[in-house]
């Protein structure tokens, strides 16, 4: 299979690369939108960074802040231009009321994606989500459905603090893939994603194998974000990415290494594709990531560029560090160019990457890598 999320870096590189030269301080339209649609989730993961899980999925997750009403998230969605990715996530992005016709609608115009727990994707959801999916890479249309698993049944279910989470989440696998077999669909491509920690790292070649059975397209080994997420507190002060993140906690480095490297080898003679998170980590630095050795020098970071993140407060990010206004209030065009953008772009053109990105997910290398 392509590997298109090295494709898809090469474009979006070039595409920032205009105005990093010619605009200092200014982005094109965004070719990325995250949406947070909620913080609230029917899990309640001990990494999660929200805290605030419910399984009414209906608490606004601070008591002073309100999360973007299904109406406003719509608006939001129109003002993306055509030709961006809109990736909606959370919390689970299933438990707020509206969200499938939100995806619909999205999914009409513009490429999508979405980020959930498979929870609440079997049966009639998983159809619905498959008639979603693009035609092609030039269509609109569901492109990609990332799926969280944490371990097999009884770690998943202890992460997750659900007894039934697992069970939930193998039969929405098993639900999409039936429909795009039955409907003979390419789209989305399923991609199964793994958060590494001490407590499912001796069970990481057994997910890849659960992934396998479960017919995905793509296996993601995830390392731990440790950064802050202005998105969630509304902290982040100015130049707080001068800081380096905390570490993240160790795992024993001997079955780390012994479970990634089985990983790779059987999908050497696999079908499944390898991603890692960050995309610019190999399965060398993810290791060096739960030791504490941080090699920034090796990395940019493009994203301020050509992405943009909208809180499920209605703020925009054009960084985890950097909220440059609420969307309540402005539009999302005046807002990724206003001045406290310019600033931080031309920042981080002039330091390149700064110590608080270790482990940022939009991490590349310096030096394009080929895919493994
Ligand atoms: S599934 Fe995601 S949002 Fe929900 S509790 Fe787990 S980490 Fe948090
Ligand atoms: S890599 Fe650094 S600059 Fe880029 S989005 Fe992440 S934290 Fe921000």
């Amino acid at each position: 299979m392509m590997n298109y999320s090295f494709l898809y870096q090469q474009i979006v590189n070039g595409y920032s690369s205009l105005p990093l030269h010619l605009l200092p301080g200014y982005s094109l339209p965004p070719l990325q939108l995250f949406l947070e649609v909620t913080y609230n989730c029917n899990l309640s993961c001990d990494f999660c960074q929200f805290l605030q899980s419910s399984d009414s999925g209906s608490m606004p997750a601070s008591a002073n802040r309100f999360e973007l009403s299904i109406g406003e998230c719509h608006n939001i969605v129109e003002q993306a231009p055509p030709t961006a990715v809109i990736s909606f996530t959370g919390g689970e992005p299933f438990v707020k009321a509206g969200f499938a016709d939100l995806l619909g609608a999205a999914s009409e115009r513009n490429k999508t994606h979405i980020f959930t727990n498979g929870t609440r994707i079997g049966g009639k959801t998983a159809e619905s989500l498959v008639d979603l999916g693009s035609r092609n890479l030039l269509t609109p249309g569901l492109i990609l459905v990332g799926i969280s698993l944490e371990g097999l049944a009884d770690t998943h279910n202890r992460i997750t603090g659900r007894p039934w989470a697992y069970a939930k989440t193998i039969e929405g696998l098993h639900s999409l893939a039936h429909y795009k077999a039955s409907k003979n669909r390419k789209y989305p491509l399923i991609e199964l994603k793994t958060v590494i920690s001490e407590n499912n790292v001796r069970e990481l070649y057994a997910i890849y194998q659960v992934a396998k059975q479960c017919r995905v397209d793509i296996f993601n080994v995830m390392a731990m974000s440790m950064l802050p997420q202005a998105s969630r507190t509304g902290r982040c002060a100015a130049g707080s990415y001068l800081e380096p993140p905390p570490p993240v906690k160790p795992v024993a480095p001997v079955i780390l290494e012994e479970q990634l490297r089985r990983i790779q080898e059987d999908a050497a003679r696999s079908e499944i594709q390898l991603r890692t998170t960050p995309q610019g980590f190999d399965f060398r630095e993810i290791i060096n990531h739960y030791h504490d050795k941080r090699r920034l020098a090796g990395y940019r970071c493009y994203y301020p560029w050509y992405g943009v993140g909208i809180s499920a407060y209605g703020d925009l990010l054009i960084c985890p560090y950097t909220v440059t206004g609420n969307v309540r209030e402005h539009r999302i065009k005046t807002l990724l160019n206003n001045r406290r953008a310019r600033i931080f772009r031309k920042h981080l053109q002039a330091a390149r990457i700064f110590p608080g990105c270790w482990g940022c997910c939009m991490l590349v290398p310096r030096k394009p890598r080929l895919p493994r």
